[in-house]
């Protein structure tokens, strides 16, 4: 730095210093971040956007000619924009396993039947090392409800082949769940359209 240096120039310089630390620290992050393992995300939170993210990553792991597995759990309506779309897609393998929510269904014992039934066809997929990418929508209702025992369904998830990567959406994730995951993102409600009275809309909700 001289003297004769202008604002502008010493802005750019000390812009240039600056970039160059940060450039040192995610280097230095990015080297110690080596592992390569299949990875635990749990998307909750009461804001919109926890199973477009689960199907953001089934485009991606599609677009990498990855395998995946998606299996809904509450949802019982099959004429959605994504069931459309990915389940056309040849490695992809999509289930909508559920009958409605439960203030829909308004019965217990159903619902708890109808859980188990959909998890045998997720553990299934939890068992299965080709599938690389499993996603659980609306998984955390049953084990909020308890519909689903809790020590199984960690524990399948826990012991799932190595490199498999599930995302796990729904509201209320319990804490074990949380704890487990490697990736916990919680998505905060802060305006919703249909507060407002619009209607759910294709192609942004369905
Ligand atoms: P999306 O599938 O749009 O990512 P989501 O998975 O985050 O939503 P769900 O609780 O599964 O949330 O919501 C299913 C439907 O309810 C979607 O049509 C979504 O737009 C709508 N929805 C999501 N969050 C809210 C909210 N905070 N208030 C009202 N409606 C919501
Ligand atoms: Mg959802």
């Amino acid at each position: 730095m001289t003297n004769s240096m202008s604002a502008e120039d010493r802005k750019n310089h000390y812009h240039k210093v600056r970039m160059e630390r940060k450039k040192a620290q995610i280097d230095a992050a990015i080297a110690r971040a080596d592992t390569e393992k299949g990875i635990l995300l749990v998307i909750t939170g009461n804001g919109k956007g926890k199973s477009t993210s689960g199907f953001g990553m089934v485009a991606r792991a599609l677009g990498h000619g990855m395998k995946v597995g998606v299996c809904q759990f509450i949802k019982s309506r099959t004429d959605t924009g994504e069931e459309a779309f990915f389940n056309a897609q040849p490695n992809c393998e999509w289930h909508v396993l559920g009958d409605g929510f439960t203030w829909d269904t308004q019965n217990r014992t159903s619902d708890i039947e109808t859980s188990e039934r959909a998890w045998q066809i997720a553990t299934k997929m939890l068992q299965d090392p080709s599938y690389d990418l499993v996603v659980l929508d609306e998984l955390t209702y049953l084990l909020s409800y308890d519909y689903l025992d809790k020590d199984v369904v960690l524990n399948t998830l826990s012991e799932r082949p190595e490199m498999q990567h599930v995302v796990v959406t729904g509201r209320s994730a319990i804490a074990e769940l949380r704890e487990l995951a490697d990736t916990v993102s919680e998505i905060k409600d802060e305006k919703h359209a249909y507060k407002s009275g619009i209607k759910a809309q294709k192609g942004v909700d369905l």
